[in-house]
Parts: structure tokens; C-alpha cells; sequence
């Protein structure tokens, strides 16, 4: 137990408000967690993501030579990277920063910053998962990148020379190991690399849920209610205001998510927050899919096995939040696994399907925000995880604690403060 323990309020209960909860009560502080939605549930990116708890994925969503399909983005609604005509104006500002992240040493530097966090990120999730008696969700399985052939993979030879220089071990597998290891794969995909560090989720929502769950009983509070503003006494913060009253507090950590801008800007932190917005397809009991979670790089897709079915999802489409979903965008993930998995139906039982769109917290650089607000070290961000928010959820609580406790933190957070804008 730490030596000071305090009144502290996580505002957002997704992967990393309970991940972070998990943390703090280890330190002995009395924790109340605030969200308005169901632990674990559709509402939150943490319910519908793929579940890689992946430590190579160190490279922004920006890269070299991106912003040469820009207008090719702006044409195809159902592309990997797509963008509403309609909130291009209000993107514009965070999408120059986007395309200035993809510059090579930009690229470098987050490919750094990233490394050290999504290292910790699996190892920390096995302590939580094994703390919230949940160790069954989380598997040692690696991940696999799927390509048509080499000639397709040497062309991404920049990504892949980046995640060896950080110390991502790659085995590259030829045709007749890529059948061995992936039976029901079709045929057109001869050449594949597969990391064996980091592992699978098969339950994402289950996970965040039961993390809450944990923290709950170790004597936390949950308040469901949306949190509106902070109260101050001079610069003392005291307190949070939520749509349930006032809750007061000695700390507070800010992790609602994509939802986080305008109460970081409360704390002094004007953010170039934004979301992502990603879709998924799930079909219960599926009759063929992978061994190993794959990326399938022609489709810009990930596949995985979930506990009761096949998930197949990623891709980008910038909206904003008030957008209706574009579910065409979801429906195309089945034609590609029905192409990449050849087993699956033709005419697929659309009472096993499942359709779902989540908001990604995205950051232009592709980094979280992690660290003391401007206005208070009372205050600290904790969102902005973009694609990697599961496989960094659990370090990125391990981190919160240590700031709060006041101890050296395990990675450099300086790349991820909130002032770097
Ligand atoms: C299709 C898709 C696939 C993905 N695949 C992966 C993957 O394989 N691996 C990976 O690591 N990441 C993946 N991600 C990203 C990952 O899901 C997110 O980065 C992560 O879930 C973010 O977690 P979070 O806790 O910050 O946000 P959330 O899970 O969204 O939780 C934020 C919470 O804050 C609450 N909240 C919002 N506003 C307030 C308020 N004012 N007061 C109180 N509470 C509030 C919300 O209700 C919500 O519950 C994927 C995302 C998508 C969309």
C-alpha cells in the first residue's frame, strides 16, 4: 500500500479507466470510477475492438508518402481510409498534422516512443487479467501480417525495417509454412510474417467488464453518470461535476476515451483530439478463420477468432461523432473473409452476424496523451490511444499510477504529454 493514499476519480471506465482503477487500488487510493456506460458494452471502443495485444504495432497510422492518397480517400466511402466531404472542414486542421506525422523521422521517433509502452502492455494485461480472475481471455499467440506474395512484402520493406530496429523478432514464413500454419487461408496469400511476441484478447468487452468487476470488489466506487466540468477552489482542484452531482477528489485521471477534449481543455489542455471511427464484422460459430490473429495487408484488415465467433475489422473512416455509420463499410469486411477464408458460406445466416462501429481516441501523431495537465499535477490524461488503446491499456495504468504515486515511470512519457502541440 502506498504511504498518502487519495480520493481519486478515473472519468471513463473503458480498458484504460479500469486498467488504471487496477493500479491505483494496489496503491492503496480510494478509487471511484466514472461512466455513464455499461462496463464493457457496445458504447465503449473497448467493447468492438480485434483484440491484438500487440507490441509491434509501433508505427503511426500516417507514414511516408500517405498523403498521395489523399484524393482517392476523399472518392471511395468504403476504402480503408475514408473521409466524409462533410467534416473535411473541421478535420482539416488535425489532418495536416496527420500527414506531418508521416514524415520518415517523425515516423522514427513515434516507432521509439511507442516501443517501450506496448512492451509492457501484454505482461501487464497477464498480472490484471490474472488479478481479475480472467486469465482465460488473454493468449499467447503472436500475430501474423498476410501477403499475396514477397514481392508485396518487400514493397512495406520500410515497416518491417523500422519494427526490427526496435527489437520486434520476425519470422518470415513461406508458402508451404503459412499452409501448414493456416490450413483454411486461401490460396492466394503464398507469403506471411509472423511475430511471436504479444498475444490475443478473445473477449475485449468481457476484459474491461471484468476489470471493473475487480476493482469493485478491492473497494472501488462506480458512478454511472457523465462527468460535465471540475470545481476549483482557487487552483485547487476539488472536485468533478457530473450529471449525478459533485464528486470530490484529490486526483483526477481523464480517460473518457475519444470523448476527452473538452474536459482536457477544462485542465488547460487545448488537445487535437479527433476520432477514428473503425467497424466490425462478427459471425457466430464460424465454420473456417485463422489460427494466429492476422492482418491480411491487401485488405488492410484483421481477422481474429473472438470466444464465439470470427471478428474481422480495422480500417479508418474520419466522420466525427454526430455522423450516422456507414454500415456498407461493415458489410464489406464479410465479402473479404469470405475471399480470405474460402470455407466460410457463400450465403452467410445473418442471424449469426453481428455488425458494430466504435470512436478510436486519435491523436494526428498516433500517440496517446498520457501525463499532468497544464493547469493542475493534480489532473492527468490518459486517452488518445487511437488503434493501440487494448494492447497499451493495461501499461498505460501502470504509468497513471506512478505519477500519481510520484515514482519513476517504467517507459519516457515526454513524447506523450499533452503539450506537444
Ligand atoms: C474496429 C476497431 C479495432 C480495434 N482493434 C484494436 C486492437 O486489436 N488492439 C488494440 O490495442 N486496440 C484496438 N482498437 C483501439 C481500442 O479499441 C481503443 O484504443 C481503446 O478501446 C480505447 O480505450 P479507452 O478506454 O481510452 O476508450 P473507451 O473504451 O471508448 O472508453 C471510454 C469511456 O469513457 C466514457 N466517457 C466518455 N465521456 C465521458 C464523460 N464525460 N464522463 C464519464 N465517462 C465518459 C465512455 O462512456 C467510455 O465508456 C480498435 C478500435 C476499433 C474501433
Amino acid at each position: 500500500m502506498g504511504s498518502n493514499p487519495l480520493r481519486v476519480v478515473v472519468i471513463g471506465a473503458g480498458i484504460v479507466g479500469a486498467s488504471t482503477a487496477l493500479w491505483l487500488l494496489r496503491d492503496g487510493h480510494q478509487v471511484t470510477l466514472i461512466d455513464p456506460a455499461d462496463p464493457g458494452g457496445e458504447a465503449m471502443a473497448s467493447y468492438g475492438n480485434i483484440g491484438w495485444l500487440s507490441d509491434h504495432s509501433i508505427l503511426p497510422v500516417s507514414l511516408p508518402g500517405l498523403w498521395k492518397q489523399a484524393p482517392k480517400m476523399l472518392r471511395d466511402p468504403l476504402g480503408p481510409l475514408a473521409i466524409r466531404w462533410g467534416y473535411l472542414p473541421a478535420l482539416a486542421p488535425w489532418l495536416i498534422r496527420f500527414l506531418r506525422a508521416g514524415r520518415l523521422a517523425e515516423v522514427e521517433r513515434i516507432a521509439r516512443a511507442l516501443t517501450p509502452l506496448l512492451a509492457a502492455g501484454y505482461p501487464d494485461h497477464v498480472e490484471l487479467a490474472r488479478e481479475a480472475g480472467v486469465s482465460y481471455l488473454i493468449h499467447r499467440v503472436g500475430g501474423m501480417y498476410v501477403y499475396r506474395d514477397r514481392a508485396a512484402y518487400e514493397r512495406d520493406s520500410l515497416v518491417w525495417r523500422i519494427r526490427r530496429d526496435n527489437g520486434i523478432r520476425l519470422l518470415e514464413l513461406d508458402q508451404d509454412e503459412l499452409r501448414q500454419r493456416e490450413p483454411d487461408l486461401n490460396r492466394d496469400y503464398s507469403f506471411a510474417v509472423y511475430m511471436d511476441q504479444g498475444g490475443h484478447c478473445s473477449d475485449p468487452g468481457g476484459l474491461a467488464a471484468a476489470y471493473v468487476r475487480a476493482a469493485l470488489a478491492s473497494g472501488a466506487q462506480l458512478l454511472p453518470a457523465r462527468a460535465r466540468g471540475f470545481v476549483w477552489s482557487g487552483e485547487d482542484l476539488t472536485g468533478i461535476e457530473t450529471d449525478a452531482g459533485t464528486v470530490g477528489c484529490d486526483r483526477v485521471v481523464l480517460a473518457a476515451g475519444a470523448h476527452s477534449k473538452a474536459l482536457a481543455r477544462a485542465l488547460g489542455d487545448a488537445v487535437p483530439l479527433d476520432t477514428e471511427r473503425g467497424y466490425h464484422w462478427f459471425y457466430k460459430d464460424a465454420e473456417a478463420g485463422p489460427r494466429t490473429p492476422m492482418i491480411v495487408t491487401d485488405a488492410k484488415c484483421a481477422i481474429t477468432r473472438m470466444d464465439w465467433g470470427l471478428r474481422i475489422g480495422g480500417t479508418v473512416e474520419f466522420g466525427g461523432f454526430a455522423a450516422p455509420p456507414n454500415w456498407e463499410r461493415a458489410r464489406l469486411m464479410q465479402r473479404h473473409a469470405q475471399r480470405i477464408f474460402p470455407g466460410l458460406p457463400r450465403e452467410i445466416d445473418q442471424s449469426r452476424v453481428k455488425l458494430w462501429m466504435g470512436f478510436r481516441p486519435s491523436m494526428p501523431d498516433s500517440m496517446p496523451v498520457i501525463g499532468f495537465s497544464r493547469r493542475t499535477r493534480q489532473a492527468i490524461h490518459a486517452y488518445g490511444h487511437g488503434h493501440i488503446g487494448l494492447a497499451a491499456g493495461a501499461s498505460t495504468g501502470r504509468a497513471v499510477a506512478d505519477l500519481v504515486a510520484g515514482r519513476p515511470t517504467a517507459c519516457d512519457l515526454s513524447p506523450f504529454r499533452a503539450q506537444r502541440y
